[in-house]
């Protein structure tokens, strides 16, 4: 079956010219057999009319967390509030419309630290349900939690928990927890108890929605940022029973959280590539554990991202402004990305503060470049906060800046300039350095902690300003925002390439699978939010259509 879809403009090659691009695609199967204009195409089955619409390759979204995302679409959101009373009262509206029998406990995500003063406590939200359910809280950076008494009792967690290696548990001078737990607390204890107590059922819903609501907004692909069994068990399900509700490809990092001994890190590192060796590109492109990921340092807003000087400011004015050390101890950092590099791995890196950043490239150093054999394609996370210097060393080892535009957005940034000082924050989100330099710049969005929208993300991406707040004519560092070209490369042709499936998609070219998205788009980065996805096709196959009206 050949179906030409044309009167588009297709956004064919990275010289697109919006006003001389080829206007028609021609596809067979599964597959792209012709790219360029109607009169000189192949004869086809049927015809598409796209009504001048433009097309893009589906974009991929080279970070984000699939089941937190997933779920968090059925969360309780806190994202428009700016104090202690305003989430307490949304919360307490929540829990009256919330049925405990259909919802034992109460999920909250999208909470700031800057929202409460840096506070976080259980005794705030202790009266707000009159069920006494317990309340989960992310933050809206996924690096902490906040909970309310019974959800500490819930967790099991009391004045006799030790406080995991790498994170924090809040408490008081009698060493009772005090409601937030931070980092490897969050990631460890938190993450995993809200994923168990989820029926399979749940979570395979929580998997279904995400990639519904990833396809409704343009994508074909996803990379996973934080694969544990849980995660990889349940979508490994899904895709089994009901493959056709498995309209994306998925490449997968498996996190290696900080433990008491070099042994059980180094095991977690063994069980990604045992599993790595039957889930590989060669054996099941399209969901397939691609590498490891490793959380180097906190946030900036927490104050828990390594800096290489002091913040300028603590998070409260008693607070220490003295800049945490990064999480993982450079020999044993380096021992990790070693193990998995042997086995053919990609390694990915959390690194937000310039601290973090130098010690994920100086390890990367050992491994990478490999003289005479191809590049891993390693990368670093995040990237927020880099030394001059860094962008060119990225380019030479060869290593993706995966960077979520997202997280650039002025209107949750207002906390920077008191935590970082002026100068430094002229420093923040250096995106052009990185593209300028030659490096391979991916896009993804990190969702949940941000929105997962392909559109919004390109929008600060090249603006630098507010899809929060579009009416806030705020920018931040203007000068490394990237063209519309190289956005939207960044979003699909580069975020294949950091995952090694830039043979199979993120362009449209002849004899790649037919992924693509269809768009109500001006060519013009400041209407970027008006943008709308009409359709989004996997294979060949319209797995989103806009609905009439
Ligand atoms: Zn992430």
């Amino acid at each position: 079956m050949r179906t030409l879809y044309h009167n588009a403009s297709v956004f064919s090659r990275t010289e697109y010219d919006s006003k001389d691009a080829d206007t028609c695609l021609l596809v067979e199967d599964e597959s792209i057999i012709y790219v360029g204009s109607e009169q000189d195409a192949p004869a086809s089955d049927k015809q598409v009319n796209l009504a001048g619409r433009r097309v893009l390759p589906g974009f991929i979204d080279g970070h984000m967390h699939l089941l937190l995302f997933g779920s968090s679409l059925s969360k309780i959101s806190l994202a428009g509030c700016t104090s202690l009373s305003e989430i307490q009262s949304t919360i307490r509206d929540a829990a009256t419309s919330r049925s405990p029998t259909t919802y034992p406990r109460l999920f909250c995500s999208g909470w700031m630290h800057s929202m409460t003063d840096g506070q976080a406590l259980a005794s705030d939200l202790d009266d707000l349900d009159p069920h006494g359910r317990p309340i989960f809280i992310d933050a809206k950076d996924l690096h902490s939690a906040w909970c309310n008494t019974a959800a500490l009792t819930d967790l099991g967690i009391d004045k006799s928990t030790p406080t995991p290696a790498g994170g924090d548990i809040a408490r008081d001078n009698d060493g009772n927890p005090t409601g937030l737990l931070s980092e490897s607390a969050a990631v460890t204890i938190v993450w995993p108890h809200v994923a168990r107590v989820a029926t399979t059922n749940e979570k395979k819903e929580y998997v279904k929605d995400a990639i519904r609501a990833y396809n409704a907004a343009g994508y074909t692909g996803m990379v996973e940022m934080a694969t544990d069994e849980n995660i990889f068990e349940t979508a490994r399900q899904l895709r089994e029973q009901e493959p056709e509700s498995f309209s994306i490809r998925l490449a997968m990092h498996w996190l290696i959280t900080p433990a008491a001994s070099e042994e059980e890190v180094l095991a977690q590192v063994d069980r990604a590539i045992e599993l790595h060796e039957k889930y590989n590109k060669e054996t099941s492109s399209d969901f397939r554990i691609a590498g490891i990921k490793v959380i180097c340092d906190g946030v900036v807003d927490a104050c828990t991202a390594a800096l290489l000087e002091p913040y300028t400011a603590g998070l409260s004015n008693t607070a220490s402004t003295a800049s945490p050390a990064p999480l993982w101890e450079e020999g044993i950092l380096r021992k990790v990305v070693q193990r998995a590099d042997g086995a053919r791995l990609q390694v990915a890196l959390h690194a937000i503060g310039d601290a973090a950043v130098a010690l994920a490239i100086n390890t990367l150093e050992t491994v990478e470049p490999r003289p005479g054999s191809q590049s891993r394609r390693h990368r670093i996370e995040h990237l927020e906060l880099t030394s001059p210097s860094d962008a060119s060393r990225l380019a030479s080892l060869g290593i993706t800046a995966s960077i979520q535009p997202v997280h650039a957005d002025p209107a949750i940034l207002r906390a920077w300039p008191r935590l970082l000082g002026p100068e430094r924050v002229r420093r923040a989100f250096a995106y052009r350095e990185f593209a300028e330099a030659g490096a391979n710049v991916a896009i993804g969005t990190d969702a949940p902690t941000a929105p997962h929208s392909a559109l919004r993300n390109l929008y600060t991406a090249t603006t630098r300003r507010s899809a929060r707040e579009p009416e806030c004519q705020e920018t931040v560092n203007e000068g490394f925002k990237l063209s519309l070209v190289q956005a939207i490369s960044a979003a699909t042709r580069n975020a294949a390439y950091s995952c090694f499936a830039d043979d199979v998609t993120g362009a449209l070219e002849v004899g790649k699978k037919a992924d693509f998205v269809v768009l109500d788009m001006q060519w013009n980065e400041n209407k970027l939010l008006e943008a709308r996805v009409v359709k989004t096709y996997f294979q060949g196959r319209c797995v989103f259509a806009e609905s009439e009206s």
